[in-house]
């Protein structure tokens, strides 16, 4: 006990104690954001980079609507 995996490279990562990292439970911030984009790449599907402050408002309002409905839902 006293260490847990690293969810994104598997490497062991201390739990507590001057070991345990600040980005835990990633061994590593580069692990967090490995992990973070992955999470956002599934979420959030953007076919193509944001040419447009429009885009950007179309892609937020969107956005803003699949909450409402998921909270609707409750
Ligand atoms: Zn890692």
């Amino acid at each position: 006990m006293g260490s847990s995996r690293c969810p994104t490279c598997g490497k062991p990562v201390a739990k507590s104690g001057p070991d345990r990292p600040k980005s835990y439970p990633f061994c590593s911030d580069r692990c967090k954001l490995v992990d973070l984009g992955k999470w956002f790449d599934e979420e959030y599907r953007i076919p193509a980079p944001i040419e447009s402050p429009e885009q950007v408002e179309e892609l937020l309002r969107e956005e803003e609507e699949r909450l409402d409905a998921e909270s609707a839902g409750e």
